[in-house]
């Protein structure tokens, strides 16, 4: 099967840490700005890297950009530049368009031109930051949708030994458990009756907002001043 190919535009740090990545995998990766010292940056670690102005629809014919499987748009301070590019992206056929937005109403509007994909770096690491920062035990929150996602912690000391039933997660929190992984086991049909054990680590859907109260309280502040 034909490697996937992508084209990165905007080597900002978001943009360059994507184009890198990527590379890392295994993917063929073009890398474009219109800044010339960040292409001579990126050139040594990508397949290809031009130096164009995307807003120019000519510029982007003439590197064959619908060409390529997905183009991730990672302009980020210029929207009105990224809102051109998109634009114009979208009109030369290209099949998957990722764009980075810079706020809400930035999101809004690429969604309404076309873009397959619209994405919130800076949020996205806030709302992880701000996981890790309530609960120390909070090992990863992955984003479902802008309201939901599911956090993986270990077990605090107030849910040691008692029950998935008796701590009544569902009922009291709206959220479930998904899955308790134990000694490099993952158990994903957790049973009610199950004990938490000093060392689990608890997978746990819900929205947000519950699931930060849930982080709350179970004591964890309690572990934050002890540390
Ligand atoms: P980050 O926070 O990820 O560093 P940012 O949101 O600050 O990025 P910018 O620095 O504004 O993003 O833009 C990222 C890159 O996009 C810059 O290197 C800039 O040169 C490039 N860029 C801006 N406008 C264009 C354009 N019209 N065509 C090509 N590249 C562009």
């Amino acid at each position: 099967m034909r490697k996937k190919q992508f084209a990165v535009i905007g080597m900002g740090r978001f943009g360059s840490s994507v184009a890198q990545a990527l590379s890392e995998m295994g993917f063929e990766v073009l890398a474009i700005d219109s800044d010339e010292e960040r292409i001579q940056d990126m050139a040594p670690i990508v397949t290809h890297a031009v130096s164009a102005d995307t807003t120019d629809e000519e510029a982007l014919r003439a590197i064959g950009i619908r060409n390529f499987d997905v183009v991730v748009v990672a302009i980020g301070e210029d929207i009105q530049a990224s809102i051109l590019t998109t634009l114009i992206l979208k009109d030369l056929g290209v099949p998957k368009l990722i764009v980075k937005a810079q706020n809400e109403l930035h999101g809004k509007v690429l969604g309404k031109i076309g873009a397959d994909r619209v994405i919130y770096p800076e949020r996205d690491m806030g709302l992880r930051v701000a996981h890790h920062l309530i609960s120390p035990s909070v090992l990863d929150f992955i984003e479902l949708t802008p309201e939901h996602g599911i956090i993986e912690f270990e077990a605090p000391g107030a849910m040691i030994g008692r029950t998935i039933k008796q701590l009544d997660i569902r009922a009291k929190y709206q959220c479930n458990v998904l899955g308790i992984k134990a000694g490099g086991h993952m158990d994903i049909t957790p049973m009610p009756d199950q004990v938490i054990r000093s060392g689990d680590v608890l997978v746990i859907v819900g929205a947000n907002k519950d699931l930060l109260r849930l982080e709350v309280e179970f004591d964890v502040q309690r572990e934050v001043k002890s540390r």
